[in-house]
């Protein structure tokens, strides 16, 4: 079985960048937990369903098959069965649209949808072939993989995550990206704590790091 590297945090905590970067440099692959709840969501909108309601989020579900690539340029694609066949998506672009992120908590919120994918996490990181996985999200070193033998939490100050957000969001004010962290931490905090380091997680504070900095801190503790 692959080596699991388990990384929670908030967005713009770094989680995201220095992962797949410690990832690349430890030749592990990267599985991004996020991307799926995101494609979830974005095939919840493409069909007209629901988000809020449970069961139709999970019938959703058995139609809607998730594939990503762990190593290299991470595609994402989403197949929905049609009745008749799968049609197959790349939403690598489209589930980062501020439309997508803003709607996510609305499927992440259900317990049942949470076990679903989970699931398949867990298959994914199983059926890799790879030596090492790093898998991040917000419930992975607490729900999805309590027992890996690397747990990191990555946090950096609310005013660092809306300046680094800032800078891949072009268009909205400082302000409104502070808004917008805010608004989505309080809904998942609702669902998972995400900010407070579980019992032997290594907490992994990037407010003083700067990128470089920040994945040789990940390299080191997975090397010691
Ligand atoms: O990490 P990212 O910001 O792309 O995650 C998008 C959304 O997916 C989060 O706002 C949260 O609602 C959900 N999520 C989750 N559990 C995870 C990863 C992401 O609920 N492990």
């Amino acid at each position: 079985a692959p080596i699991l590297v388990a990384i929670d945090g908030p967005a713009g905590s770094g989680k995201s960048s220095v992962s797949r970067a410690s990832a690349a440099r430890l030749g592990f692959g990267i599985l991004d937990t996020g991307a799926a709840y995101r494609a979830l969501a974005w095939a919840a909108r493409e069909t007209g369903s629901d988000l809020d309601d449970e069961a139709a989020v999970l019938a959703l579900l058995d139609s809607w098959r998730y594939s990503s690539t762990l190593i290299g340029d991470q595609r994402i694609g989403v197949l929905l069965h049609d009745g008749q066949s799968y049609r197959t998506y790349d939403v690598t672009a489209a589930i980062r649209d501020h439309a997508v992120s803003g709607q996510v908590s609305r499927v992440s919120k259900h317990p049942g949808v949470r076990e679903r994918l989970n699931r398949m996490f867990r298959e994914i990181v199983a059926d890799s072939g790879l030596p090492g996985v790093v898998i991040e999200g917000r419930d992975i070193t607490t729900v999805v993989a309590p027992d890996a033998p690397v747990r990191i939490l990555m946090t950096a100050s609310p005013e660092v995550r809306a300046q680094r957000r800032a800078g891949e969001l072009e268009g909205l004010s400082h302000e409104q990206v502070l808004a917008d962290i805010a608004a989505r931490d309080a809904k998942d905090a609702l669902v998972v704590d995400f900010m407070t380091p579980a019992p032997g997680v290594t907490l992994v504070d990037t407010s003083e790091l700067d990128f470089e900095q920040s994945v040789q801190a990940v390299v080191d503790i997975v090397r010691a």
